[in-house]
């Protein structure tokens, strides 16, 4: 992507994709004063709900592409398996970042490792499985116990299944639907982090402090920032690694690395993300320049002054159990589905209960169905000190009936 940066206030800007994350792009876009065309076949997204315009179209639509085309002066995407061909006809007339062929290397986990080798980026020891043939190589033997994960259109732990014996590798695959999947050894985590890095298209670069992840059930359930675990020779490491990724793939836009930490302090990338991250947040209520802003300022070519977090924060999930009674985390709901009991009956969390606390800052998506493991919005609690943040995230946690972290 080339050109003049686009003045705030005087531009349309497009996004391929409806959910949180393009809507959290468009509350960002429009502070600028740009108006911001949203391409999503779903009628009630969260994105199109707040953008100026929304156009209700598949993504491949020829027509709708044109009509956003002409209506933006640039376009982006807020999830990574848009069809690259889509990025592709866009480009063709208007700068899109982050290019097709960076989110086409996202979308495939063989090629995404790939690129993390080619980089000197150390990722997990794996095997690309396209074949019931491949499944009998002797050498995945290795690689067990490990996680046989779909190749494509994996997000908050879908299309993964464990295994623990080579015995069991043809049935997880199958129950993956055969397609083509990577085997990855099971390594031993301490901690997972994540940086989020923005690239314009002059090739300056700036970052996000680093971010420790705690997931449960596959799901980023809370972030802390600054990361409590992590010392900061290893941050500083993770951050350069992110760096170069960015610079390998001569990215244009905001870009997460998601890392493992192991127990002997090394890291290990796990899988990038060509957009904003879940992780990234806490950014909006707890930096100068949030991870959107960073995203519509690449978009337009607009300087990127490094942000400053300016207050500690930890963000909580907010998912789809518990609009549900009794039901803490998303297993308990699974459970008492099969156990064909009555179903939990609807709630609404104690939203007052929560903005009682000092520096919580609640961000709903506008979905109108909770469903469990759905991500419905997230909390953001900041203070002066990560103490205080951790102790009043512990608190919205005891209210809201999640298990402490
Ligand atoms: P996302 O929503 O982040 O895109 P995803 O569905 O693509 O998630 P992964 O990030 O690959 O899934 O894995 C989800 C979680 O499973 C990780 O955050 C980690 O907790 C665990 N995990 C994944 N791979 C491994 C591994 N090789 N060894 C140990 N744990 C792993
Ligand atoms: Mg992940």
């Amino acid at each position: 992507m080339t050109g003049a940066a686009l003045a705030p206030g005087a531009a349309t800007l497009g996004v391929l994709g409806g959910g949180q994350l393009g809507r959290m792009f468009v509350h960002a876009a429009q502070g600028l004063g740009f108006r911001v065309a949203v391409l999503e076949p779903d009628p009630a997204s969260p994105a199109g709900a707040a953008a100026d315009r929304h156009l209700q179209a598949a993504y491949e639509d020829e027509a709708a592409l044109s009509a956003l085309a002409d209506a933006c002066a640039a376009v982006t995407t807020e999830f990574e398996n848009v069809p690259a061909a889509a990025l592709r006809r866009l480009a063709a007339t208007r700068p899109v970042a982050p290019a097709a062929e960076a989110v086409e290397v996202c979308q495939h986990r063989a090629q995404e490792k790939r690129c993390f080798a080619e980089a000197g980026v150390p990722c997990a020891p794996h095997a690309l499985i396209e074949s019931a043939e491949d499944l009998t190589r002797p050498a995945l033997a290795a690689l067990l116990p490990g996680l046989l994960k779909t190749a494509r259109m994996g997000y908050d732990g879908k299309g993964q299944r464990a295994v623990a014996h080579a015995a069991e590798l043809p049935a997880a695959w199958r129950a993956l639907g055969g397609v083509p999947c990577v085997l990855e050894q099971r390594l031993p985590l301490r901690h997972e982090v994540s940086v989020i890095v923005a690239r314009g298209h002059d090739g300056q670069a700036v970052h996000l402090p680093l971010q420790q992840n705690l997931h449960r059930d596959g799901i980023l359930a809370v972030t802390q920032v600054p990361a409590p675990d992590i010392d900061p020779a290893t941050a500083e490491r993770a951050v350069a690694l992110a760096l170069r990724l960015a610079e390998r793939l001569a990215y244009v836009g905001v870009l997460c690395v998601e890392f493992f930490v192991l127990a002997d302090g090394s890291l290990v990338a796990n899988e990038m993300a060509p957009r904003p991250h879940n992780s990234g947040h806490y950014s909006i209520d707890a930096c100068d320049v949030s991870q959107f802003d960073l995203q519509v300022r690449t978009l337009a070519g607009l300087p990127l002054a490094a942000p400053r977090q300016h207050s500690a924060a930890v963000m909580i999930n907010l998912l789809g159990d518990l609009w549900f009674d009794g039901a803490a985390g998303a297993a308990s709901v699974a459970s008492a589905a099969s156990a064909r009991s009555a179903a939990p009956a609807p709630r609404t969390p104690d939203w007052g209960a929560v903005l009682a606390l000092p520096g919580a800052h609640l961000h709903l998506y506008g979905k109108a169905e909770p469903r469990p493991g759905r991500k419905m919005g997230h909390l953001t609690l900041t203070a002066a000190e990560p103490a205080q943040a951790r102790a009043r995230a512990l608190q919205a946690a005891a209210v809201l009936g999640l298990p402490p972290f």
